[in-house]
Formats: structure tokens, C-alpha cells, sequence
């Protein structure tokens, strides 16, 4: 059951990052109990010395009060330390319903109450405090669900939400084909097909990931939103981490494992990092924070295999995921896994100025070119075969093909050349625009990069 019921994977996969423990919460919450107690004899909180104790993470017992102070410490170092949310931010959660994303939204919630308190409380008023929405991919129509089962579980998505956010513009429900809206009058349809050329299991999940951020983008960019926060913890960083070797994807992986990632036009940041995803789970069974994950798709392919292989790593010994994690966070990141300097400063207490980056200083922050369906870094050989490529090629197709990162290639993209036409129709326009911006202004990539940044910020000053 947990590798049925388990993320889909990775960092970036945001608003169905739930635990992968997720579905045996609502039937035996004392089997997960149980599990979790792996020590079994601790008889007082490790911490509080309180008694009580339900969870061992670690190997350290914890009181249910103490769990909470402990993820909430986590969440806010991460946040604080990353320079996440400005004053003057609009955070959009991706919100999937599950354990991860929904102690996510409370906590970020929480943030903000206080910063509130505090606001009312200063007599100076100087600074502003960040906004918070929340939104639901809705993935329904890739599943065979009774209607009315997918209409309750999404009118019990809103109720979860309103009890925190209220009003109606807080809240963002979008079906997976809203990617298609402003160019498809039959988006459903256009969806199925697209999803139904991809041959293979692993590569079929890893588009509806990517098709899932976009819609997210969509939702940030039209509502106003600077910044996504992805419940992504540890435990799904961990799946990534082995799924994308797998993949052969090591290049750009240490792109995906970071706390920050600007290279979308909205900046998406992972503030759960470093929390389990069982620790995620017993703290929303402690706070009564309900979840709802009957829209949930099952993992397959690679993504499914790794899932029950890090379950089982995780049966022998719970630390197992953060040792995965904290392996491949020897990876050096990208430039765009930090916020630039610019618009931070006036917000940053000086001891953290340096972590963030001179954008004059390092001007390759911009010039990376990104996978036209993944934004997977392209690696000094895809690098050298897409300059060649372009230079040579006078067809579109082939151009949006040099643009296909090595995996998409060999697990995204249709079997046979002759499907290239067709599929490069399906896919959102917004992603082939990208290299028709980039090849029509002949330089570099980082001018497409340039118009965008600019298009998001004149957006969002509006
Ligand atoms: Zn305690
Ligand atoms: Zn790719």
C-alpha cells in the first residue's frame, strides 16, 4: 500500500507530494504508530521529558507537542534562512490534499498570523506581511473516478482550505487541462491524447508532472502570486534523488533537491526539506489536520519502483531518506537555486547577505539552457549536440526537439520521428513559444529568460 499510494516522486511534483504513507493513515493510524516507534521502549518525550510519547524519529522519542515544535522549527529555519517569502510576497501552496502539502499551508499560515500580530502590535507599520493562497491541481479527468466521488473530494479540498483562508480568492482549483485553456477549446480531449502517445509508464507520470507545474505557474501568474511553496520533504526528495539517477539524470538533479529554484518564472521554494514525510503524516494525526487524497494517482513505472524500494530502506531504518538526501546535497546546485541579491537586500538581516548571489557577478544564472519540457540544465554534451542542432536545422520540429533534454528524449517523446509533429502540437504552447523566443532572437537564451522575468514582474506589479 505505501508504494501505491506514494508521491509521485520528486521535487517539483508539489501538489501531489503526499506521504507515502498516506492512504494506511485513515485505516490503522496504530500501525504507523507502531512502525514509527521503531525503539518501542522510550517512555518519556526525549525532549520535554513529558510522557505521552507517540513518535520516534530518529531514534528519539517525542511528545506530540514537541514533534510539532520540532517540524515548525525546521520549516521556519528554512524559510528564514532561504529568504523565501518577502514581506511584500503572494504565496501560492500547492495544495494536493496530503499530509506534506497540508502542514505546508499551516504552518505557512501560522508564519503569517504572527507576522500579522506583530504588525498590528509595531507602531511603525514599515513593512508589509506576505499574502497566502492555496491551489489544487484537480487530475481527475486522467482518472477513472464516479464524478460524484471526485465532486466530494474536492468540495472537502475547499472546506480544508477555507477553514484556513478564508474568502473566495484564496483558493485555486484548476483541472489539469487548464494548461490548455486559453489555447484549446477542447482541452480534456487534447490532454487524454497527449498523455496517450507516451508509450512508456515512467515518462507518461513525469509529463503530468511537468504539466502539473505549469498549471501551477499559470494559476501564480494570472492570481498575482510571487513565489510556490511545494510540500516536497524529504522522503519525496529522497524517491527524486534515486528515480533520477535511475533516469540518468544526474546532471541536473542537484537542480531539483534545493530549498530554492528560480528557474521558473514563478520562484518555487521547498520549505519541507527536511522533514519525513511519516513525521508529516503523525503530526496531522496529532493536530486533527485533515487530508484528503482520494484524487491521488498511484506511482508507476520507475517513479513506483523506487517508491517501495525507499519504503522498504525506510522499514529497516527511518533516517535512511535524510541520509539519501543529505548524499546528494553534496551535489553543487545551479546558479538559479538561490535568490538574487536584487529586491532581497532591503528585507535581509546583513549576516545572511552573501548567501544570495550578485546577479552582475554571475551572469550564467541566466544563461543555462533549460529543457524545453522538464527545464532539466542541459549537460555539456546535450549542450554541444543543441548548438549543432540549431544551427543547422531549418525545421520548428527539430529545433523543439534539440530542446528535449537527453531523458525527455528517450522517455517523453514518441517512438517514431514521424509522431515529432503531433506531439509537438499537443504539447502547451507556452513550452514550444519558449524555443521559438529563444531562436528568433538568435543570441542567447537568457534574453527569452530576460522577457519573461520581466513579463512576471510586470505582472505582478499590476
Ligand atoms: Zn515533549
Ligand atoms: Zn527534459
Amino acid at each position: 500500500a505505501a508504494a501505491s499510494s506514494s508521491s509521485c516522486g520528486g521535487a517539483g511534483c508539489g501538489t501531489h507530494c503526499s506521504s507515502s504513507t498516506s492512504s494506511s493513515v485513515e485505516d490503522a493510524p496504530e500501525g504507523i504508530l507502531g512502525r514509527l516507534s521503531i525503539s518501542g521502549a522510550a517512555a518519556s518525550c526525549g525532549k520535554c521529558g513529558g510522557g505521552a510519547v507517540v513518535v520516534v524519529a530518529g531514534g528519539v522519542g517525542l511528545c506530540g507537542e514537541c514533534l510539532r515544535a520540532q517540524l515548525f522549527g525546521k520549516f521556519k529555519l528554512a524559510v528564514t534562512s532561504n529568504a523565501m517569502v518577502r514581506p511584500t510576497d503572494s504565496v501560492l501552496v500547492a495544495f494536493s490534499g496530503g499530509p506534506a502539502s497540508r502542514v505546508a499551508l499551516q504552518f505557512i499560515h501560522e508564519m503569517r498570523s504572527k507576522a500579522i500580530e506583530s504588525w498590528d502590535a509595531s507602531n511603525s507599520q514599515a513593512l508589509p506581511v506576505f499574502n497566502v493562497g492555496a491551489a489544487f491541481v484537480d487530475e481527475s479527468v486522467l482518472l477513472s473516478k464516479p464524478e460524484c466521488e471526485v465532486e466530494q473530494a474536492t468540495e472537502d479540498i475547499k472546506s480544508l482550505v477555507s477553514s484556513l483562508l478564508p474568502g473566495d480568492k484564496a483558493m485555486h482549483i484548476a483541472s489539469l487541462d487548464y494548461v490548455f485553456s486559453s489555447e484549446s477549446k477542447d482541452g480534456k480531449g487534447r490532454l487524454r491524447e497527449l498523455v496517450g502517445m507516451i508509450t512508456d509508464d515512467t515518462g507518461r507520470e513525469d509529463l503530468l508532472q511537468c504539466l502539473r507545474m505549469l498549471s501551477l505557474q499559470k494559476i501564480a501568474l494570472e492570481n498575482g502570486y510571487t513565489k510556490i511553496m511545494l510540500g516536497s520533504c524529504a522522503s519525496t526528495i529522497a524517491c527524486h534523488v534515486l528515480s533520477a539517477t535511475v533516469k540518468g539524470q544526474g546532471y541536473s538533479l542537484p537542480a531539483d533537491i534545493q530549498y530554492v529554484d528560480t528557474r521558473w518564472e514563478v520562484p518555487v521554494v521547498l520549505p519541507l526539506r527536511d522533514c519525513l514525510a511519516q513525521e508529516l503524516s503523525l503530526l496531522c494525526e496529532f493536530d486533527s489536520l485533515k487530508t484528503q487524497e482520494l484524487l491521488d494517482r498511484p506511482c508507476s513505472g520507475i517513479n513506483g519502483l523506487v517508491a517501495s524500494f525507499v519504503a522498504r530502506l525506510r522499514e529497516e531504518n527511518p533516517s535512511r531518506e535524510h541520509t539519501i538526501v543529505r548524499t546528494a546535497q553534496k551535489l553543487k546546485p545551479f546558479p538559479f537555486n538561490k535568490f538574487s541579491a536584487n529586491g532581497y537586500h532591503d528585507f535581509l538581516p546583513s549576516r545572511l547577505r552573501p548567501k544570495f548571489q550578485d546577479v552582475d557577478s554571475d551572469e550564467s544564472a541566466s544563461s543555462e539552457v533549460l529543457c524545453l519540457i522538464c527545464r532539466s540544465p542541459f549537460s555539456e554534451s546535450e549542450l554541444q549536440n543543441f548548438e549543432s542542432t540549431r544551427r543547422k536545422s531549418q525545421k520548428k520540429i527539430d529545433l523543439y526537439t534539440a530542446y528535449c533534454c537527453q531523458s525527455c528524449h528517450f522517455q517523453i517523446l514518441p517512438g517514431g520521428r514521424d509522431l515529432y509533429d503531433h506531439f509537438f502540437s499537443l504539447i502547451p504552447r507556452f513550452w514550444t513559444e519558449r524555443a521559438d523566443t529563444a531562436s528568433a532572437s538568435h543570441s542567447s537564451y537568457s534574453i527569452d529568460l530576460a522577457v519573461y522575468y520581466f513579463l512576471v514582474h510586470f505582472d505582478s506589479a499590476l
